[in-house]
Order: C-alpha cells, then structure tokens, then sequence
C-alpha cells in the first residue's frame, strides 16, 4: 500500500481525525493544565490512555468544542443542583406550613373541647398544643 508522504497517524486529531498544524497534545503539560484528558473523559465515552495505539493529539476545532461541551456539562449539573436544592426547600417549607395548619387545627379542636368539657386529661393536652402552635403562628 502506497503511504502519502504527508500521511502520519500520529498526527491526526483524536476527536475528529482530521490532520491540522494547530493541534494540543493530550498527555504534555498543556494538555495536562487544560485537564484535555479529564474534559474527554467527562464528556465522551470513549477511553484513552497514554499507552493506546491511537494518536495523542487534538486540534484547535476539537479542543474549542471540547472545552465548550464540559462547560455546557459542568453548567447543567450545577443547575441540577441548585433546582434540586430549591424544590427540597419548598418541599420542607409545605411541611412546616402544614405543621402550623395541624396544630392550628387542634387549636380550634382544642378549644371547643375546652368550652365543653372542664378540666380533663384531653382539654389540658389541647391547651398545650394550642399554646404551642400559638407560638408557632406567631414566629411567622
Ligand atoms: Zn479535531
């Protein structure tokens, strides 16, 4: 089989193959500070080591879209995060409505009780609760 000159594996670009002058190594200390191999991993399942057959560099197109692609990533994950912790707060925020709407509840409960019925065991408990959801309320 007859090679073009120009031809070298080596030199093509990992993600798109294509042979270009601008290209970033993977694994040198650029590629190193710009976390190439880290942003690869994060965003294509595709497995790359040091130690594969295949070419070690990226072109300028590919690392562009790469470092665009982990940020689009890294910018969903955080709004799943920050969605995820707004619909736990208004998760316990309906709970502790709800808490104060039982107790007041009682209160109301308590209190006919209290107009009925003296000083019994129950009408003493529903006096508590009024007072303490009184407090609840009033915390507001
Ligand atoms: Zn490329």
């Amino acid at each position: 089989m007859a090679m073009n000159d120009d031809f070298n594996f080596a030199e093509l670009c990992r993600l798109c193959s294509l042979k270009s002058n601008h290209q970033l190594q993977i694994f040198d200390k650029e590629g190193e500070q710009r976390q190439l191999l880290f942003k690869i991993r994060s965003c294509i399942p595709a497995v790359i080591t040091k130690e594969d057959a295949l070419p070690k560099n990226i072109c300028q197109r590919c690392v562009y879209k790469l470092d665009m692609f982990y940020e689009f990533r890294v910018s969903c994950m955080t709004t799943d995060t920050v969605l995820k912790n707004y619909a736990d707060s208004l998760k316990h925020l309906a709970a502790s409505v709800n808490q104060v709407l039982a107790r007041a509840t009682w209160f109301t409960t308590g209190s006919k009780c209290l107009t009925n019925g003296g000083d019994s065991a129950l009408n003493k408990g529903g006096l508590k609760v009024w007072r303490k959801a009184h407090v609840g309320i009033s915390q507001w």
